[in-house]
């Protein structure tokens, strides 16, 4: 095992300081056990700890570091901006240069509005089409994560659709019966919440590839072109949450892999190359209700500050290089392909999920997994937590639990993948053996 003497102090220090010792809670490692490693630095596909022990890194900071850690021109661009100031509050001409670049990539986008996370993209869509419509329930299915606003922290019980219940404390009971949800992939249950709730709906919201239960797949019966039909027929809006999927399976979203149209897109992670930022954005009369052009408020002290535009800017215009996505693929199936015949090899079950550049592996018996109750009640989530505390091990930094996708970057080689593939071998030998 390695030495992990200074993430261990780090660790009880940060405790001490920090509610789990941490400010994002599964960056604590309680899903999966040990602890969790203070980094120090990262360049390209790796990352460093405070012991200084290197990583093949598949988090990428959750999605953001699509071009590799610490890319030398958005570094430069960042640096170069941060010299001539790093917020006015005030407008900025990268705002421009940024815009019109997500507004180019993005198919749906015709106006867009910048914010300083993926939860303000998602908060303030949801006001938006609920200013829109003068209407306030709206849609979500289970297991999709839009952020920490009040309204999008609830599940559904077991399968159903069902009224929300608040899955967090703090979130007024009251609030969260506005939030209907529907199992994944179910048209039926979403046509039956329209029917119970004739004209109160404003919106479906949805992951288009759903990441934050692992990555799930569509189904073949076009379930994006059904929601986008039945919200048509109800005067309801369809949102993407793009915020992981955007800029990560296809150049302009899942919307372009899937040629899907939603009303409104939220985006956030790789859009910020890193820094804090999000965006929303879409049809152009639905975008013009937001203030100041119209009455739906939303506002933003560090919205639009030209360090993060500039970081954006320098990430987003190396997205479009031919070929990048189709290479970035290719790597993934690989490596994914090389973790399946490990499992096989092992004789631990195992399926994966894949779209583009994102993946879960999943340990369970199923043929598939396809919604979030699938894992919960089908998965080996205590072997997930033996096998990623193996691979850390190894070397290998997954997200730390199998609820979460794994991203691939540009800087990633065959060689990390090859490594990658025997690390997991020898992983899973010593689990099995
Ligand atoms: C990460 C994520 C969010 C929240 O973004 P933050 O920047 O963490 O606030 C919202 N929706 C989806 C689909 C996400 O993956």
């Amino acid at each position: 095992m390695s030495n992990i003497s200074h993430s261990l102090q780090d660790f009880e220090q940060a405790q001490k300081l920090l509610p789990g010792g941490v400010n994002s809670p599964v960056r604590a490692f309680k899903s999966v056990g040990g602890t969790p490693r203070f980094f120090a630095r990262a360049k390209g596909a790796y990352v460093w700890d405070v012991d200084n022990n290197q990583y093949i890194d598949y988090v990428g900071s959750w999605g953001p570091m699509i071009l590799g850690h610490a890319h030398p021109d958005v570094v430069k661009g960042v640096q170069d901006t941060a010299e001539l100031g790093m917020s006015f509050g005030a407008p900025c001409e990268l705002e421009i240069d940024l815009a019109r670049m997500v507004i180019d990539m993005v198919p749906s986008i015709d106006v867009v509005r910048f914010v300083n996370s993926g939860t303000e993209a998602t908060m303030s869509a949801l006001r938006l089409a609920r200013g829109y419509t003068r209407r306030d329930k709206f849609i979500k299915f289970d297991g999709g994560y839009h952020g920490h606003a009040d309204g999008f922290l609830v599940k559904a019980g077991s399968g159903a659709a069902t009224f929300g219940e608040p899955d967090s404390a703090g979130v007024p009971a009251d609030y969260a019966k506005l939030t209907l949800t529907a199992p994944f992939n179910d048209i039926e249950s979403v046509k039956r919440l329209f029917a119970e709730n004739k004209g109160e709906i404003a919106c479906i919201i949805v992951e288009p590839v759903p990441g934050n239960t692992g990555v799930m797949l569509l189904n073949d019966n076009g379930f994006l072109q059904q929601l986008r039909d039945i919200c048509d027929l109800e005067g309801a809006l369809l949102i993407f949450d793009e915020v992981m999927c955007g800029f990560r399976v296809a150049a302009g979203g899942a919307q372009q892999r899937f040629g899907i149209m939603p009303d409104l897109t939220c985006l956030g992670k790789i859009i910020g190359g890193g820094l804090p930022v999000g965006a929303y954005g879409g049809r152009e009369d639905i975008m013009r209700k937001i203030s100041p052009d119209g009455p739906v408020y939303q506002a933003g002290t560090l919205s639009g500050n030209p360090l993060a535009m500039r970081a954006g800017i320098e990430t987003l215009s190396r997205l479009q290089k031919p070929g990048f996505y189709e290479a970035l693929e290719t790597k993934t199936t690989r490596l994914v392909e090389g973790l399946l015949a490990g499992c096989k090899a092992a004789g631990v079950p195992a399926v994966a999920n894949q779209v583009g550049a994102m993946f879960t592996v999943f340990f369970t018996e199923l043929d598939a997994v396809t919604c979030c109750s699938d894992v919960s009640k089908h998965c080996d989530l205590a072997f997930f937590g033996r096998f990623f505390n193996a691979m850390l091990d190894e070397g290998i930094y997954l997200a730390p639990s199998q609820y979460e996708a794994a991203f691939m970057s540009a800087a990633h080689t065959d060689a990390d993948i090859d490594n990658t593939i025997a690390a997991a071998g020898r992983a899973l030998a010593k689990l099995t053996a």
